[in-house]
């Protein structure tokens, strides 16, 4: 572990964002759980101020704002999974957190850190992507607070690398209350049913009306450098009615269009071969089941 200069714990984002312009090097934690070991193990190096965000308050709490549901940085896992909100509105992201480590991991990992951790593997971000999510971001460079959005894909560079500058912080994510009629799904496919990352993940989303499938987003996880859009699949099942022959054109688009590597969770090959045949389940499973 690096040493520290200097610890920082504001208590309101005001504070915070002033504290991340003035000093330039700061570290952030929230949860810990990915900061922490990563730092033993020597793949993450503090910066000179570690800045603990738990004590600010706007950066909890998830509401509803108009058409969108705000969840604030610092949820955890366990309180997205709980929350009436996101039962009624999300379950796709409740399902996501039933994929996601054991409870004790949940209860301190947020949200905010899954998102900021980057890792092609995160199991909030597929599902967030599904449901078009932007991630809010503040910093503050002059005199002025300043805000702003993004739309969750663009945020993400690289494994553990996102379009966030060195003095913003990451406020909350926002995601849009889905349409009517709209049916989504998340699996997470490792080596062991839980209590692992994946070795790939899908997610599947969209309008099911009259038989035709509509509005879709396809998102995968653990096949490129960063979650990425399944658009090829998304048009190959975009208003189509979900036969078997939409489902193997579909399946067969997405496994045409990921290009993972191989590596200890996985080869190449297998990852492309879960690609397609999770796929096909999923899109079997909403077809017989709505
Ligand atoms: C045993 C174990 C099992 C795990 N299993 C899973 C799993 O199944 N699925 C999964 O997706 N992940 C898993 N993780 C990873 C981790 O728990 C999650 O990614 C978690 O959501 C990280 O949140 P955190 O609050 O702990 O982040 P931290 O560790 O506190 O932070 C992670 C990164 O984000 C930055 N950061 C955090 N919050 C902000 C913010 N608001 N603004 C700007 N930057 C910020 C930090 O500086 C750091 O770089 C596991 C970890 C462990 C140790």
């Amino acid at each position: 572990m690096t040493a520290l200069d200097n610890y920082v714990a504001p208590t309101s984002l005001e504070q915070a964002v002033v504290q991340l312009q003035e000093l330039g090097e700061v570290t952030i934690l929230a949860g810990g759980t990915d900061l922490m070991p990563q730092s033993h193990a020597g793949r993450v190096k503090f910066k000179r101020t570690l800045m603990n965000i738990r004590r600010i308050p706007e950066l909890r709490g998830i509401v509803r704002e108009g058409d969108e549901i705000r969840i604030g940085a610092l949820t955890t896992i366990s309180e997205m999974m709980a929350h009436p909100l996101v039962r009624e509105h999300l379950p796709l992201l409740v399902s996501a957190g039933d994929h996601f480590a054991s409870d004790q991991i949940r209860n301190a990992g947020t949200v905010g850190g899954n998102i900021c951790n980057a890792s092609p593997a995160g199991d909030t971000l597929v599902p967030l992507m599904v449901l078009g999510a932007s991630v809010e971001l503040a910093s503050k460079p002059d005199d002025k607070l300043f805000r702003r959005s993004m739309p969750l894909p663009e945020f993400f560079v690289g494994p553990g690398k996102t379009r966030i500058a060195p003095a913003e912080l990451l406020t909350a994510v926002r995601v849009p209350i889905p349409p009517q009629g709209f049916v989504a799904r998340f699996h997470k496919f490792g080596t062991r049913p839980a209590l692992d990352i994946s070795a790939i993940s899908i997610g599947v989303g969209g309008v099911l009306k009259d038989g035709k499938f509509s509005q879709v987003r396809v998102a995968f996880g653990a096949v490129a450098p960063t979650p990425v859009c399944g658009c090829a699949t998304e048009e190959a099942l975009e208003g189509k009615k979900l036969d078997a022959a939409t489902i193997a054109a579909a399946a067969k688009a997405a496994q045409d269009e990921v290009h993972p590597i191989s590596d200890v969770r996985a080869s190449a090959w297998y990852r492309k071969e879960m690609i397609h045949n999770m796929t096909k389940r999923i899109l079997e499973d909403v077809s017989a089941n709505h």
